[in-house]
């Protein structure tokens, strides 16, 4: 387990946050709030792939209205997100949020602050203050000289001083940014400077792959220095996608335990004897249907596979025609190559159901002297050197010889 900072912790409806509470996935809707039955649904999708906590705009009156609908129907907690209007902070609270996220660089009168502040407070609700470069205070950006990681921090820390006037601390903070690196320096800072619990992000990300790949460099990095609490990956793509990306994230560092699929398969080389990239598409299709909570194996050859993928709970691998079936590495079962994914999801359910030394007991009593007479037959079909590179240059240079 990495070791984590240590924070205390805020109440997002039943969804603890810091302290010793497991690192959360959040996500938004893309629905107007006002359309409550549209907004539900995706609150629902977002659960199903991953969501602990999911929070919707609410950026008029309609949307307030639509809250007070939403959030007693939802099956994780509500945070409204709250920029320019500080009155739609206090409609929201009264439509029964869980939970506010204010925008320290649109909402800067200290009287409007305050005011939602104590009613936060009077209501046990947590604030965060969700700092976004894009939209920085442009009093802090004109202290510091930009959008620097010093002037983020300081327009949490002065939004959170204003917090403390009043007796209010139930606090997460953002420093979020589109640029990763700045992004990172801003969140290193900030968890030098306080214990409030922190939400990351990258923000305005984009659209996949970029926008995964840099959600996973900014918030990836500061996970593995025990830096952060809840995370939100902001990708324009649909936000399913961004619930099955944070989850998946925590799930493969570790700090959340799998609830699903971990699909893992070799890249192919030149001893791939089946299509891998069509054969792991159609296992993660049919594994992922049945909702299999496993680590499971595609590999290209015999050869390597089973070995390769011992760590998996079980896998396939392919090698002259046949599909061999292995369980935490021993080879249990071949059958023919058209039927390796349908053998693969049935060995799948028979270890969720009897465990894995139970499959490996129950193993065909030839399958490991079939794999290995296969292992056998490719080496000596393509020796050493699977992508035949000394054979072609030998007869590269024949050709090229004046
Ligand atoms: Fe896949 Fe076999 Fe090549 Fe490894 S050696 S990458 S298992 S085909």
């Amino acid at each position: 387990m990495l070791e984590r900072r240590r924070t205390r912790q805020v109440t997002v409806g039943s969804v603890a946050v810091g302290g010793d509470a497991p690192v959360t996935v959040q996500s938004m809707t893309t629905t107007k709030t006002a359309d409550v039955e549209g907004t539900l649904a995706q609150i629902y999708a977002l659960a199903a792939n991953g969501a602990d906590i999911v929070r919707c705009t609410c950026n008029d009156e309609a949307a307030a209205e639509g809250l007070a609908q939403i959030v007693p129907r939802s099956p994780v907690p509500v945070v409204a997100d709250i920029h320019f209007r500080h009155e739609l902070a206090l409609a929201a609270m009264e439509a029964g949020v869980h939970a506010l996220r204010l925008n320290p660089g649109n909402i800067r009168k200290p009287a409007h602050i305050k005011l939602v502040a104590r009613e936060a407070k009077a209501r046990g609700l947590p604030i965060r203050i969700g700092v976004n470069a894009g939209s920085l205070d442009p009093e802090m950006a004109r202290r510091h000289g930009g959008a620097t990681p010093e002037a983020l921090v300081a327009s949490a820390m002065h939004e959170l001083g204003l917090f403390r006037e009043v007796g209010f601390e139930d606090v997460k903070i953002s420093v979020k940014a589109s640029d990763v690196r700045l992004m990172i320096d801003a969140y290193r800072l900030l968890a030098e400077t306080t214990d409030h619990p922190l939400h990351l992000g990258v923000t305005e990300a984009g659209p996949l792959p970029q926008g995964l790949i840099k959600s996973v460099a900014g918030i990836g990095t500061l996970l593995a220095e025990g830096i952060g609490d809840t995370i939100r990956f902001s990708l324009t793509a649909d936000p399913v996608e961004e619930a099955k990306a944070g989850r998946t994230l925590l799930e493969v560092l570790g700090l959340r335990e799998r609830k699903g699929l971990d699909l893992v398969a070799c890249p192919s080389c030149g001893r791939a004897e089946v299509d891998v990239i069509r054969v792991a598409a159609e296992a993660q299709a049919a594994l992922e249907a049945r909702n299999i909570p496993l680590q499971v194996a595609v590999m290209g050859c015999v050869v390597n596979g089973p070995g390769e993928a011992r760590e998996a709970d079980l896998g396939i691998a392919a090698g002259r025609g046949k599909g061999h079936l292995f369980v935490r590495g021993r080879v249990v079962r071949v059958v023919p190559e058209g039927e390796m994914v349908t053998a693969l999801v049935e060995e799948a359910e028979r270890v969720l159901a009897e465990g894995a030394d139970a499959r490996i007991a129950a193993a065909d009593a030839d399958a490991e002297a079939i794999a290995a007479a296969t292992r056998d037959e490719l080496l000596q079909i393509q020796g050493n050197d699977a992508n035949r590179a000394a054979e072609r240059i030998s007869r590269i240079r024949r050709i090229a010889q004046p």
